[in-house]
């Protein structure tokens, strides 16, 4: 799958999957925005990697939840590159507890970073790509919002959220030749399960099929199928990432 002379935007881009998913398109041949909340070092890092995978790379810091920030890593990619051609709705965050002891701000945390920030960040790109007439969208949900999971209702109804919201989308800019397709994750090895318990980790790995949890390197590829011209003909869209974990 190749990108060359694309430009794509990856959100929450300095470690984890979005930094493989960054890599990965660089690999392709994209230039690539690098978003980052709070650690500068390692956006750097993902860029220093993705140059290192023979392409360009530009960092920009932004919470996604800023209305004016979401601008302008949009408008980063366009005075950097002069295009945007791939959106990744990647950043996202857990607050997990069970609902009795959730407070409201845990509610409202990650509602902000994972709904509210995939909604400003696609608003602001869908204006270049709408004058395009082409463009790619990728969401990141998780098997979480599909086949729910205690103590993750918050996080749960948003990457379910995310799943209405990516369908809703994909109809309304088909005609635009945008696609919109969402990645469902399910266990995949990244500092997001650094305060699940060993137990908790080891009953998800028992529920997998094939055995393991994935890692982010997995996730990159679907992600970067749905940016590229083999998924031309795909949208609305979601694809479990899971080693089996969810079969419906
Ligand atoms: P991670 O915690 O390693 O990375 C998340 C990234 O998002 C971090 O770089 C963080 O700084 C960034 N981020 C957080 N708030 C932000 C904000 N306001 N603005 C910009 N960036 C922000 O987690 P990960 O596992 O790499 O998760 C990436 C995505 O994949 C998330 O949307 C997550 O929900 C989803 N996902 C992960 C798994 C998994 O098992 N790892 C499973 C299902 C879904």
């Amino acid at each position: 799958m190749r990108f060359d002379g694309k430009v794509a935007l990856v959100t929450g881009a300095s470690r984890g999957i979005g930094r493989a998913i960054a890599v990965r398109l660089g690999s392709g041949g994209a230039r690539v925005v690098v978003n980052f909340a709070r650690n500068q070092a390692a956006a750097e890092e993902t860029a220093h990697l993705v140059r290192q995978a023979g392409s360009e790379a530009l960092v920009i810091q932004g919470d996604v939840a800023d209305p004016e920030a979401a601008e302008a890593m949009v408008k980063a990619a366009i005075g950097g590159f002069g295009r945007l051609d791939i959106l990744v709705n990647n950043a996202g965050i857990t607050r997990d507890t069970l609902i009795l002891r959730m407070t409201l701000e845990d509610w409202e945390a990650v509602q902000q970073i994972n709904l509210r920030g995939t909604f400003l960040v696609t608003k602001a790109a869908l204006r270049p790509m709408l004058r395009q007439r082409s463009g790619r969208i990728v969401n990141l949900s998780s098997i979480s919002g599909r086949m729910g999971n205690a103590g993750q209702a918050n996080y749960a109804a948003t990457k379910a959220g995310i799943i209405g919201f990516t369908r809703s989308l994909a109809r309304e800019v088909a005609s635009r030749g945008i696609t919109v397709n969402a990645v469902a994750p399910g266990y995949i090895l990244t500092d997001i399960w650094n305060d699940v318990s060993e137990e908790a980790k080891q009953k998800a790995i028992e529920m997998i099929p094939l055995g393991a949890p994935g890692r982010p390197e997995d996730v990159a590829e679907a992600v970067a199928f749905f940016a590229s011209d083999a998924a031309a003909y795909i949208t609305g869209q979601v694809l479990n990432v899971d080693g089996g974990m969810l079969m419906s």
